[in-house]
């Protein structure tokens, strides 16, 4: 039996206004290299400065990692050569902010707590284009840009795991305001580092790049595990190596072999002195810290009775949790609202290309309609349609009823002469129904329905079809 085993290394773009040791501002598409100065591009006598904010938010983020913070933290240097590094080298942390911690995941056995080796602070290299012509450009705007990296233990075992956790901590960055953690904008950058043996120790490891999904992330695992064991199967090793997803090919392509750690030359960075933390400036960070998405998972699924699936919804956006919290707060019940707005609003958004922060209806609206169906006014399909409806719009429920003329009809009399009439205008199938047939109840059903154009309580329907149908 083959044992994979996976860790991996997150990039995750700082919320700040501001470049990690210079005033250039931090803008997503700003025009190419418009946001620069001296420092981040390292011009002979530059000083770096500390971005005071960068430090608060990544402190944030261990304390909601459970990581243990260093007090003292060094940055370094670590050199290499590449046109989109201007000074020659980066400036990251050689002892980090923080070590430790963990993320706690749900797998099919339960929960697991995939530890973190370390959270540091460092600064983002430039972007390099290629165009087809064969030019390249280069945009240092993202220079100096400040990042976290987060580094995991190689506890994962697949690549389902590898997702759970990444999204788990996309979320944490998230809920804390510690980054926008964006795939697409490059904010959070997974780096996997897999390997699979068939002993206990640890296999060689090839380290996947170019990763802008979790969907890709996931699917890069999958490719990586089976093509290490195929190499091994048929006699071969595995090369140490970094390899780029090709998104396209669904294939992972070795991009080059992996530098030693001795190849960059770390050294202390020697414009800067240690950064000194205070118990004062970890405890105003400790109050920033909200509910964190598991304890919300948990809190969800006994206080309200919803399903796991749900819940992972909800917590996946704190928006559409409060939303859902409202809602029940307003009257709605669980059940009802969860439905609503998981498969319907969340479908019609979908649908439309929207966000969730375009919608007009609001959670007293679904307390509304929950209401008139307990009031028999409306029944559920009515429901879904002013849902469905009101949406965008956020019109009044009773109003929308009212000026539609939706509220449900439970006078028996207009059901049973509707009834009566489906009953002779479809003669055959009445007599399939009577030899047995039982399906044909459903269109019966669908049939009336239609007469009373939809507005008929189906609970009445059910009963008098019955009723008459068995009397014949
Ligand atoms: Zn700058």
């Amino acid at each position: 039996m083959y044992k994979a085993t996976i860790g991996i290394e997150v990039h995750a773009q700082i919320k700040t206004k501001t470049k990690m040791f210079c005033g250039c501002k931090v803008e997503f598409l700003g025009k190419p290299n418009m946001n620069i100065c001296p420092v981040c591009m390292g011009e002979p006598g530059i000083l770096p400065r500390i971005n005071g904010r960068a430090v608060k938010l990544a402190v944030r983020t261990a304390l909601a990692l459970h990581a243990k913070i260093n007090m003292r933290s060094i940055f370094a240097r670590k050199n290499y050569f590449y046109p989109d590094l201007p000074k020659g080298y980066q400036i990251t942390q050689s002892i980090p902010l923080a070590e430790g911690g963990y993320v706690e995941i749900y797998t099919e056995n339960g929960k697991k707590k995939i530890a973190i080796t370390r959270l540091h602070i460092e600064e983002d290299a430039g972007k390099l284009f290629h165009t087809a012509e064969g030019h390249s450009f280069v945009d240092f705007n993202r220079s100096g840009v400040p990042l976290m990296e987060i580094v995991s233990e190689p506890v994962i075992e697949n690549e389902k795991e590898a997702v759970a956790y990444l999204r788990r901590l996309r979320q944490i960055l998230r809920y804390v305001e510690s980054s926008d953690a964006d795939m697409e904008k490059g904010q959070f950058r997974c780096e996997p580092n897999i390997s699979v043996s068939k002993e206990e120790k640890r296999g060689i490891k090839t380290e996947v790049k170019n990763l802008n999904s979790l969907k890709a992330v996931e699917r890069a695992i999958k490719y990586e595990i089976s093509r290490q064991k195929e190499v091994i199967e048929d006699g071969g090793t595995v090369i140490q190596q970094t390899m780029l997803w090709d998104e396209k090919k669904q294939m992972a392509i070795p991009m080059r072999e992996k530098e030693g750690v001795a190849e960059y030359r770390y050294f202390k960075e020697p414009d800067l002195i240690p950064l000194f933390l205070h118990d004062e400036d970890i405890d105003e960070q400790r109050k920033y810290i909200p509910e964190l998405p598991n304890e919300k998972f948990d809190r969800l699924i006994v206080q309200y009775g919803i399903k796991k699936e749900e819940a992972e919804i909800l917590v996946d956006s704190p928006d559409i949790a409060s939303y859902f919290e409202k809602s029940v707060g307003s009257g709605c019940s669980p059940k009802y609202a969860i439905g609503w707005i998981t498969t319907d609003i969340l479908g019609e958004l979908n649908k439309a290309g929207k966000k969730f922060s375009h919608i007009k209806i609001k959670p007293s609206h679904l307390a509304d309609l929950n209401k008139l169906i307990d009031n028999k006014t409306i029944n559920m399909n009515i429901a879904k349609k002013i849902l469905h409806s009101i949406i965008f719009t956020g019109e009044s429920v009773i109003d929308y009823v009212k000026v539609n003329n939706l509220a449900q009809v439970t006078d028996e009399n207009a059901i049973e002469n509707a009834v009566k009439e489906v009953i002779e205008e479809n003669v055959k199938e009445v007599e399939r129904y009577m030899n047995g047939e039982e399906k044909l109840f459903g269109f019966f059903v669908g049939q009336v329905m239609k007469k009373m154009k939809g507005k008929a309580n189906p609970g009445v329907v059910n009963k008098m079809l019955k009723d008459i149908l068995n009397r014949r």
